[in-house]
């Protein structure tokens, strides 16, 4: 079993802290980290891809820093960074081999299992022009699980991709977990609501939360309700409580929100999901001063 523990990492970019005293521990399964755009997700990626450096704190894999040996994860370390540059003129089969034997691998029946894993068999004689964008991630993910890495790090992978594309991926990406680390980011939390055992929420360098879904569910339990309010007091609400959800209809704004008590007279406290947490999580980091760096 691996693991990989983030100790009090901060990362500053000149007068602004991309992440603030963040400490993660992990030795398995799918880890959804997940935050809104600027959160700090690519900058802890590129933490722990071994591409950056925090500020303060420190990275440890298998007990020892990352910056003792850094190649040591290298060996056994996928990424699929956000932006994947493909070569569009060469088929994919080309494209992995060329990528595995610039990683020293050989890796002839590796590729050939690897392109059944991301279902690209049939297409692999094709060009990557050709691809459409949730084939394109699939070769990403390819060319990251060329060396069977015990660390498997994607970068918002879902960007782009339609919702079936979407779906398919997010499948794929279940089913890589088992002993290895997958690390998963992402800002839609439908992307790790099936596929993460444990979610950590980073929001503006903060870790917020970090825990299994139903742990996140437990903490705005009893917080979220609807109402039906007329849709001119929809701004007020709004600037009061996060809202989930608002939609218009024949007997008025039909409103979905996290409050700690009945934001209106009609209000009806409703079992949470994993968005409600998600917002609700983020709402309390934000009043509790943590939004300073
Ligand atoms: P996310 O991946 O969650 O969208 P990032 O890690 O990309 O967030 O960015 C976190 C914050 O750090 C943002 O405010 C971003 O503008 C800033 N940032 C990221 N990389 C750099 C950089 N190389 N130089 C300066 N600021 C950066």
């Amino acid at each position: 079993m691996s693991r990989l523990e983030i100790e009090s990492v901060s990362k500053r970019y000149g007068d602004l802290w991309a992440l603030r005293d963040v400490s993660l521990e992990i030795d398995r399964g799918v880890v959804g980290l997940l935050g809104p755009n600027g959160a700090g997700k690519s900058t802890l990626m590129r933490i722990l891809a071994t591409i950056s450096r925090p500020t303060e704190g420190r990275v440890l894999w298998e007990g020892r820093p990352l910056t003792d040996d850094p190649d040591r994860l290298r060996r056994t370390l996928g990424y699929l960074p956000q932006e994947f540059g493909l070569y569009p003129r060469l088929t994919a089969r080309e494209f992995l081999r060329y990528l595995a034997s610039a990683k020293g691998l050989d890796a002839d029946e590796r590729l050939e299992q690897l392109l059944s894993v991301v279902n690209l068999r049939e297409a692999a004689d094709r060009k990557l022009e050709t691809y459409s964008g949730g084939m394109r991630q699939r070769v990403g993910i390819a060319q990251a699980l060329l060396n069977d890495p015990d660390l498997l790090i994607v970068d918002e992978p879902t960007v782009g991709l339609d919702p079936e594309e979407r779906a398919r991926f997010r499948s794929l990406l279940s089913e890589l977990g088992g002993d290895r680390i997958v690390l998963l980011s992402t800002h839609i939390v439908s992307d790790v609501e099936a596929t993460a055992q444990r979610i950590a929420v980073l929001d503006d360098g903060h870790l917020r939360a970090d825990g299994p879904p139903e742990e996140l569910l437990a903490a705005v339990e009893g917080r979220v309700w609807e109402a039906v309010v007329a849709a001119d007091r929809l701004p007020d609400l709004r600037s009061r409580y996060p809202v989930a959800s608002a939609a218009h209809r024949a007997d008025g704004a039909h409103v979905r929100l996290v409050a700690d008590g009945p934001p209106t007279e009609n209000a009806r406290q409703v079992d949470p999901s994993l968005e409600d947490a998600y917002l609700g999580l983020m709402q309390d980091g934000r009043e509790d001063g943590g939004e300073g760096r």
